[in-house]
């Protein structure tokens, strides 16, 4: 049994890139100064913040909302909420929305919950089926992503939230890196910084990802010390439909053989960030049919809806 390279203690984690050891103890110091760090360095918050969280239900958000909920404690100018978008997804979804609710209820959070049925009219189930009838290009992450992305900047801003935090951890991030340089989207590379959204546009909410420099691994010690795991752990059922499926196990096994090999990505990535976010500058312009912020005369959202048939609309 490893023993933690601080006290000696029994460890219940090793970190191998760093060659060290923790105890339950020590590993929850160390997870803090790490998260405080990432923090500070990317300046992610102000002294005054309404901070909304994108909570998931996953074990990802729900630490991050747990760990934020510690945090803000201590800071006197920052409000504290959790925002979930319910996709509709049948047996996955109703799992995590129940995690959701007795952490919120727990720690005594404000929330909100919107549902893509409501907002869109259909669930992430039915706009599948949809596209795949009208035999459209996309993955359901597609759908997925985009009415998430559209939702979460809508809603986090009609909570009066200054900031929105996504719990994207250190391998979401040089995941997503490698599939973009896979596709050759570098273009959407400067979307990977530590913090986006920083824009012209006032309906912009500035987003920032909070375990960015946080392996996914440490996330899930981090939840399980706090009894946050949540009670079922399940899959979204359209995982294994994405190419990030393969460059995770991919990844994953570059790591085990040379530790240290996710920090190398995102000291790349960091550094791509920096040289390409001025070619790349998007001038946010405003939705000619929805009024929200987007790249285009038309955002992406209402493109896809367009595309699927479920928005009338002359033009
Ligand atoms: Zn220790
Ligand atoms: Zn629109």
């Amino acid at each position: 049994m490893a023993k933690c390279s601080i006290c000696g203690k029994e460890a219940v984690y090793c970190a191998k890139y760093e060659g060290r050891c923790y105890c339950r103890e020590h590993f929850l110091r160390w997870f803090d100064s790490r998260v405080r760090r990432t923090i500070r360095r990317f300046n992610f918050f102000g002294k005054r913040e309404h901070i909304v969280v994108a909570v998931s239900g996953g074990k990802d958000s729900l630490s991050a909302l747990h760990y934020l909920y510690h945090l803000s404690r201590r800071v006197p100018g920052w409000k504290l909420s959790a925002l979930l978008i319910d996709e509709g997804i049948e047996g996955y979804r109703d799992e995590t929305i129940k995690d959701f609710l007795r952490v919120v209820n727990e720690l005594g959070v404000d929330y909100r919950i919107v549902s893509f049925k409501e907002e869109i009219g259909y669930t992430l189930d039915e706009l599948v089926r949809l596209g795949y009838e009208r035999n459209l290009p996309y993955k359901p992450c597609t759908y997925c992503g985009v009415f998430r992305r559209y939702l979460l900047n809508k809603h986090a801003r009609e909570m009066g939230g200054t900031v929105l935090v996504t719990a994207h951890n250190l391998d979401d991030v040089v995941q997503t890196f490698l599939l973009d340089l896979y596709r050759g989207d570098t273009k959407k590379i400067p979307r990977l910084g530590p913090v986006t959204g920083v824009s012209s546009h006032p309906k912009f909410i500035r987003r920032v990802k909070l375990f960015y420099e946080i392996p996914e691994k440490e996330v899930v010690v981090y939840a399980l010390l706090n009894g946050i795991y949540p009670s079922t752990f399940v899959e979204c059922p359209y995982a294994r439909f994405s190419p990030r499926w393969e460059i995770r196990k991919f990844i994953n096994r570059m790591e085990d053989l040379y530790p240290g090999s996710k920090y190398m990505l995102l000291k790349s990535l960091l550094d791509l960030v920096e040289k390409l976010k001025d070619k790349y500058k998007e001038t946010p312009k405003t939705c000619k049919i929805c009024g929200e912020p987007s790249s285009g005369e038309i955002c992406r959202a209402c493109q896809l809806k367009m595309e699927l048939g479920i928005l009338d609309v002359k033009l």
